[in-house]
């Protein structure tokens, strides 16, 4: 290879080498950075340890292959072999673990959401089929029981469908700005108004009126979720206390507060994960889905505002979202 050709790998900014008879005749600064200094006249067995790259490298052809752990361990790269004349090979790498990351990311989630799906179909469809023995159909007491068990399981799968779609429509909007003028303390007491046959709710607030711009319909969802959490985790029939404060520094602070058995601390840093619960037999009992903390984090991302969850366990929870108000002596 010509020096002007060299030059030219040289100013690439991903790692690429030059491989002649089986050794690296040449490597990038990316490749030396990558790989180490000492790898410029080794055999490329020992320059590059995988098994996997090896093969490529020395089967006498070109191609593709991702290999794991090149750099840091869990990394995965993209290796691309092409063959020159004279026996020589180019060989260039491309990180690909951002990609990666995101397709097992969505890989998981598709299994998890299936698996969510799965186990209350397969209530239904197994109390259905006892239902059409005509023995056990018969018995008025056993089929009202049967009934009730299939109605719960389907009114969970359609819980369930409901939050999987609005995590989509958030993830399909995430970058359009929400801009509706929003009013947070009739909002709040919208919300808290509608959960009172579930539990106890009170709304304080140091202001009359408190505006935001924001997507309501999504604001009240927060709202609802946090509240919904409240009553499901808190003490039972409540009470859950919801604070609406501007503060001074331009932000509104929106917490809901209850009196339950609080959350272990090393539980706190995952609870917006998808499907993450702390007690899924009790989540499931109470009715969740694993998700309303998920949505309640991406709605409060699209509003470029701030979601934080503290917890003593025997004292309560408190889950605390803050939002940019539009003016911020309104709400004093
Ligand atoms: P779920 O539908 O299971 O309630 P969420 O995403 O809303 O899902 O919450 C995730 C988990 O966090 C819940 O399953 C529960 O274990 C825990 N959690 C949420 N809010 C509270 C709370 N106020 N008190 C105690 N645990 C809570």
């Amino acid at each position: 290879m010509s020096n002007k050709q060299t030059a030219l790998l040289g100013l690439l900014e991903i790692p690429a080498m030059l491989i002649q008879n089986e050794r690296v005749a040449y490597a990038n600064p990316a490749a030396l950075n990558l790989f180490g200094g000492h790898i410029v006249d080794q055999d490329v067995r020992l320059a590059i340890r995988i098994p996997k790259a090896v093969a490529l490298l020395t089967s006498g052809e070109g191609g593709q292959a991702t290999v794991k752990g090149l750099s840091v361990p869990g990394s995965v790269w993209s290796l691309n072999c092409n063959p020159l004349e004279g026996n020589s090979k180019l060989v260039t790498l491309l990180d690909i673990s951002v990609q990666a990351s995101v397709a097992k990311a969505h890989a998981d989630f598709v299994a998890n959401a299936s698996h969510e799906l799965r186990t209350p179909l397969a209530a239904i469809i197994g109390y259905v089929e006892t239902l059409e023995n005509p023995k056990a159909g018969e018995d008025a007491a056993t089929r009202e029981r049967f009934l009730s068990i299939i109605r719960k399981e389907a009114l969970r799968m359609e819980a369930l469908v409901e939050d999987l779609m609005s995590l989509s429509r958030i993830e399909a909007n995430k970058h359009e700005a929400p801009n509706e003028p929003v009013e947070l303390v009739a909002l709040a007491g919208g919300a808290a108004g509608e959960l009172r046959s579930k539990g106890d709710v009170n709304v304080n607030t140091n202001s009359s009126e408190i505006n935001v711009t924001g997507d309501r319909s999504q604001i009240a969802q927060v709202l609802r979720n946090l509240i919904e959490n409240g009553l499901k985790y808190g003490k039972p029939g409540g009470p859950v206390d919801v604070t609406i404060e501007a503060v001074q520094t331009g932000w509104v602070c929106v917490s809901v507060r209850d009196y339950g058995d609080g959350i272990p601390p090393e539980h706190l840093p995952r609870l917006t994960e998808r499907f993450y619960r702390v007690d899924t037999s009790r989540s499931r009992q109470a009715g969740g889905t694993g998700l309303g903390l998920s949505i309640v984090k991406h709605i409060v991302e699209r509003h470029r505002g701030r979601f934080d969850i503290s917890s003593r366990p025997g004292e309560g929870t408190t889950a605390t979202i803050m939002l940019p108000v539009d003016d911020p002596k309104s709400g004093r």
